[in-house]
This record gives C-alpha cells, sequence and structure tokens, in this order.
C-alpha cells in the first residue's frame, strides 16, 4: 500500500472508530438510564396501587379496584402460586390482546424488569398480595414504554446522522494530511529520479514558509547535494590536476628515451644527459606517486600509533637529515626539551614538509624552534610567499608560481598533505609570510589522548 494510501486509512480508521464508539457509547448509556428512570417509576405506581388495593378491599371487589388502578398503556393481572393466570382478573389498558397471555418466566417473590412484547418495552414489576379468598397470589403491573421507545428511536436516528455527518471532514482532513506529507516526499523523490537519469546535482525547491520537518528533511537534501557535488568536483579536479602532473615527466621521460634510441649508439655523451634527466623525472614521478596515495588513503588507513616522544631529539634529527640532503645549514635552538604524546612519524612527515620547504625556497640558514606550549617554528628567510596566495598554498596542486618553483622540483601537494597530517594530529598552523623576506610556519601542538 502507498504512503499516502496508509496515512489516509490510518488517520480516518482511528477517527471513524472514535465516532462510532462515542456514539453508540452515548446512546446505550441514555437508554440504560431512561430505562432504569421508567422502571423505577412503574416500581412506585405498582407500589400504590397494592397499597391502594389492600386498603380498599372493604368498599369495592379488588376487580374493580384492579380496573380504577390500570396503567393507561398498560396491564394489571393476577396469577397463582404456580404462575397461572386468574382470567377474570386481567385488566388492560389501550395494549394488544396477545399481552394478556404473555408468558413471562414466572418466579415466586418481587421482581422488576424491562420486558419486549410484540416490539415494543414494558416495565413489569410483580409483587405478592393476599386474594380476596384468602390465597396468596401476585399482581403483575405491565405498562408499555412505546413514548420511551419512540424517543430513543430518534435518539438513534439522530446519532447515526452526526456520526455520519462528522465523518466527512474527517475523510477531508484525511486526505488533506496524507497530500500535505506526501507532496513533498514527492518531490524529492521526483528529484531523485532526475539527478539519477542527468546524473547532475539538483536542488528541491522548497517552500521558505514552512519550517517543519519535511522542509528540514528537503534543506538537508539540498545541503547533501552541495556537499556531494563539491567533492565531486574537487575529485574530478584532483584527478585531472594528478593526471596532468604524471603527463609532464612522462612527456620528459618519452622524448629522452626516444633521444637514446635514435641517437644513443652515435652519441654517447646523449646517453648520460638523458639518463640523468630520466632519473631526476622517475625520482619525482615516485614522489608525487607517493603524496598522492598518502592523500588518498586519509581517513581510511590513518591509523595514529601514539607514545611520547621528545621534541629536541626528533628536531635535531629532521635538521641532521635535510642538512644532508639539501648541503645547506638547518639549526634548532630549544632552550629545553619538551615531550609530548602523540603519533611520531606523523610529526616528522609533517615537519619534513615545511622544513623541506624552507631549504627549497631559501638560501640562507634555515631554523627550528622549539618553545613552550609547545610550539615549533619554522623559519626561513627565502623567497617568501605573495599575500594573496598564502589562503591557497594548502590547496592540492597549488604553486605559487609554476615559473619559479620548477627547479625545485615540488609536487605542489606537501602543504596539502601536511594540513591533513596536522588534523589528524590536532595541530594548528599558522603561516606568516612576506614575498622576499621569508616565511615562518607556527605549528601549535597538542598530546593525544589515546581514546
Ligand atoms: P611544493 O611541492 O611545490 O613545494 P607545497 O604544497 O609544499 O608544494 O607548497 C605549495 C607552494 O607554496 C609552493 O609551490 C611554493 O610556491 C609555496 N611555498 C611553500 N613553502 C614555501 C616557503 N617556505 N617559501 C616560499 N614559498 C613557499
Amino acid at each position: 500500500m502507498k504512503l499516502k494510501n496508509k496515512i489516509f486509512f490510518y488517520s480516518t480508521f482511528v477517527f471513524v472508530i472514535l465516532i462510532v464508539v462515542l456514539s453508540v457509547t452515548i446512546y446505550y448509556t441514555f437508554v440504560n438510564i431512561t430505562y432504569d428512570r421508567e422502571l423505577e417509576r412503574v416500581e412506585s405506581n405498582a407500589k400504590s396501587i397494592h397499597s391502594g388495593i389492600r386498603e380498599e378491599t372493604d368498599e369495592y371487589s379488588a376487580i374493580d379496584l384492579m380496573s380504577f388502578y390500570v396503567p393507561n398503556d398498560g396491564m394489571l393481572r393476577v396469577v397463582n402460586q404456580d404462575g397461572q393466570f386468574m382470567t377474570s382478573s386481567i385488566i388492560s389498558g389501550d395494549v394488544p390482546n396477545s399481552l394478556r397471555k404473555f408468558n413471562v418466566g414466572f418466579e415466586r417473590g418481587r421482581q422488576s424488569s424491562i420486558l419486549t412484547h410484540s416490539g415494543i418495552s414494558y416495565g413489569f414489576v410483580q409483587f405478592p398480595m393476599i386474594w380476596t379468598n384468602g390465597e396468596v397470589v401476585y399482581l403483575q403491573v405491565f405498562e408499555s414504554l412505546k413514548t420511551v421507545d419512540d424517543n430513543l428511536d430518534i435518539l438513534r436516528l439522530v446519532l447515526m446522522l452526526v456520526t455520519a455527518i462528522a465523518l466527512i471532514p474527517v475523510f477531508i482532513s484525511g486526505k488533506l494530511l496524507s497530500d500535505l506529507i506526501i507532496r513533498p516526499i514527492q518531490s524529492l523523490i521526483q528529484t531523485m529520479n532526475d539527478i539519477k537519469r542527468s546524473q547532475t546535482f539538483k536542488h528541491i525547491p522548497l517552500n521558505k514558509q514552512s519550517n517543519d520537518e519535511l522542509f528540514t528533511m528537503g534543506q538537508t537534501f539540498n545541503e547533501l547535494m552541495d556537499l556531494l557535488k563539491e567533492n565531486y568536483e574537487k575529485q574530478e579536479a584532483f584527478v585531472s590536476n594528478a593526471s596532468h602532473e604524471l603527463r609532464t615527466p612522462l612527456t620528459v621521460i618519452e622524448s629522452y628515451a626516444s633521444l637514446v634510441k635514435r641517437r644513443g649508439l652515435e652519441r654517447p655523451e646523449v646517453v648520460k644527459e638523458s639518463i640523468d634527466a630520466i632519473h631526476t623525472e622517475a625520482v619525482r614521478m615516485k614522489d608525487l606517486t607517493e603524496q598522492l596515495l598518502l592523500l588518498a588513503r586519509r581517513d581510511q588507513d590513518w591509523k595514529l600509533e601514539l607514545s611520547n616522544i621528545q621534541l629536541g631529539q626528533l628536531l635535531e634529527n629532521i635538521a641532521k637529515n635535510m642538512e644532508r640532503a639539501y648541503n645547506s645549514k638547518v639549526d634548532v635552538d630549544y632552550p629545553h626539551s619538551v615531550t609530548l604524546y602523540t603519533d611520531e612519524q606523523k610529526l616528522k612527515q609533517l615537519i619534513y614538509i615545511f622544513v623541506d620547504n624552507a631549504c627549497k625556497y631559501s638560501d640562507v640558514p634555515v631554523l627550528i624552534k622549539l618553545s613552550e606550549g609547545p610550539t615549533i617554528e619554522i623559519i626561513d628567510q627565502g623567497i617568501g610567499i605573495p599575500k594573496d596566495s598564502i589562503d591557497q598554498v594548502f590547496d592540492r596542486f597549488y604553486r605559487v608560481d609554476e615559473a619559479r618553483n620548477r627547479d625545485q622540483g615540488g609536487t605542489g601537494l606537501g602543504l596539502a598533505l601536511a594540513k591533513e597530517l596536522a588534523e589528524s594530529l590536532s595541530i594548528k598552523i599558522d603561516l606568516d609570510s612576506e614575498e622576499n623576506k621569508g616565511t615562518r610556519v607556527i605549528l601549535r601542538l597538542n598530546s593525544l589522548s589515546s581514546h
């Protein structure tokens, strides 16, 4: 069953049941109260008949008295101890003749109940009395409740009519409710189908006035679409950048390889130059693919291995390795060492990226400074970064100026990777740089908890 029909069916069903139960309860409560009252009235009438007959026996015959007391729409009759009618003593008012012989299921003693005969209700009361011949008999009083029955029929009719009329708004509101809930969902499904068909990211048109859950659902869906679109575009840009970056070294390798193929045997000096170039490009490609892999694995494989590490020692090692690689001076300045609980390899990788950049983009010595906080500063006095590029240097494949950086053989992925590493280690990076003056990177470190 469709959701729309379910909502309509359940909401209407509950209301229909409620209204019907209410009407039936009202009707039967009223019937009971009315019949109880009528029976009380018949009982009190019967009592006065009984006492009237008992007191007046000297002057009138019992039968005369009964004729005098018989209700207009009722009957009086006397039965003996075995429940047999004493025919002469049946006195009836305006009631069908068949009532005279109506068997009430005789029991000795006092009785009172509501009986139905030929579709008409009667208030019935029986009580014992001494008959004129001294025998114990039972006086039975019947009083027609036809007017009450008629009134109750009218009440039943009115209640049925009211129930039927009350169901009309219930049906209408059920339909409106299901439409109200279903319309945005249908629009959502429609948009999803459109997206599937056209393979584009679309928004659901939203009604700004409402601020309900369905509006929030639509809004969340639109936000999700934006996020997916943004990620999709990023991925697309990443793949096209990556393939573009890989094409350059591959073209260089291809052209040098063909050169060696064509002229290698005749001109041995070409071979040396080509092999050098091919080697350099191969190393660059290796670095690039390693960084790409690291970035692609972000979130999935980056599990932190935490331990207590001595920052002073760590910085000394990094400086020594960089000095060897770049053949330039890297100073470390720390008043006293600081211990930090973090992932040593990842922190090392992060610092290497900044020190590597500092060495690449400056000729004078680079300084690594450890201070309280703890913070690590990597300071160079190199070419610096122009102001309007500072925000972009952390983007993947961004390089300030292709021409000025080509010689350094960077990939443009270093700082993007550094940003991801810093996030995973809860490190805040501040970059302060001025063109032709130098760059200062401040890493604000935090101890990580093992949970
Ligand atoms: P790359 O591999 O090109 O160095 P990065 O992501 O590490 O890529 O850096 C992005 C760009 O930011 C670099 O290409 C360079 O232009 C600039 N840059 C980064 N660090 C420095 C620095 N210390 N001095 C000057 N420019 C820098």
